[in-house]
């Protein structure tokens, strides 16, 4: 008989999420990967084909149009096609059977959200909003309506997309979030991230300090393996987080 050697690490996730008062999940590209959205950094990801030039925000402000044009492309036309995944799916069911009280993510491709989860910290913002830099109105990212490039309802100026760009900060509201959800952790679900990001790569260590249970979900080993992850699932996001939910329906 041929042993899942998958079944040992889900059964102990399952039994920790189970005991857990209070779980997160942290998740980065790799959750995506399987929605159709290649890893930002990997060989098919869009910094390999993008010029970073257009994502910095000194830039931006100069070339608004010009950036428009290229961001669009890359970023919203593809992405607001996406849909989420089983991985994503699953995690939107753990928060609804009250087994997760939300999700910190790097990710800006709105699938947590399209999945129903609720509790949702966007630590790098997403593609659903747009923002106004000048005024500071947020509006959805309704191209229709807005034009191309997207032109602020209220004052006029053209918007800048609601995701983090080089030169800027991570926002107030992500900090806040992120710290509301750590408060009184007891175990974290890492999802597709390898932790090489920073800040955001900080956070499950962040977590480990103050005691919290790491469980990894990867295809490959990464910067917290061995050293701070207590569970591996070496997998897809979708087949592990599938049996995840298989054990904790049981
Ligand atoms: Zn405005």
């Amino acid at each position: 008989m041929r042993v899942n050697p998958q079944d040992d690490s889900i059964k102990k996730a399952a039994d920790l999420i189970r005991a857990s008062h209070k779980t997160v999940a942290f998740t980065g590209a790799g959750i995506s990967v399987e929605s159709g959205i290649p890893d930002f950094r990997g060989p098919d990801g869009v910094w390999s084909k993008i010029d970073t030039k257009y994502l910095d925000i000194h830039y931006f402000k100069r070339n608004r149009e010009v950036c428009w044009k290229v961001i669009y492309e890359m970023f919203f036309e593809p992405l607001q096609k996406a849909q989420p995944n089983a991985a994503h799916e699953g995690l939107a069911w753990m928060e609804e059977k009250g087994l997760l009280v939300g999700v910190i993510t790097q990710n800006i491709d709105n699938l947590h959200h399209k999945a129903g989860s609720r509790f949702i910290v966007e630590f790098h913002g997403n593609t659903r909003l747009l923002v106004c830099t000048h005024c500071g109105h947020q509006t959805e990212a309704d191209f229709s309506r807005l034009g191309l490039p997207p032109v602020c309802p209220q004052c006029g100026s053209i918007l800048k997309p609601d995701f983090v760009f080089f030169g800027e900060g991570i926002p107030f509201t992500a900090w806040r979030g992120t710290e509301e959800l750590l408060k009184d952790l007891e175990v974290m679900i890492v999802i597709g991230t390898t932790g090489v990001v920073f800040p955001a790569g900080q956070i499950p260590r962040q977590a480990k300090q103050k005691g919290v249970k790491l469980i990894e979900i990867n295809l490959e080993p990464s910067a917290y393996t061995g050293t701070l992850t207590d569970v591996f699932i070496q997998s897809p996001a979708t087949r592990a987080v599938e049996n995840l939910k298989r054990a904790l329906s049981g």
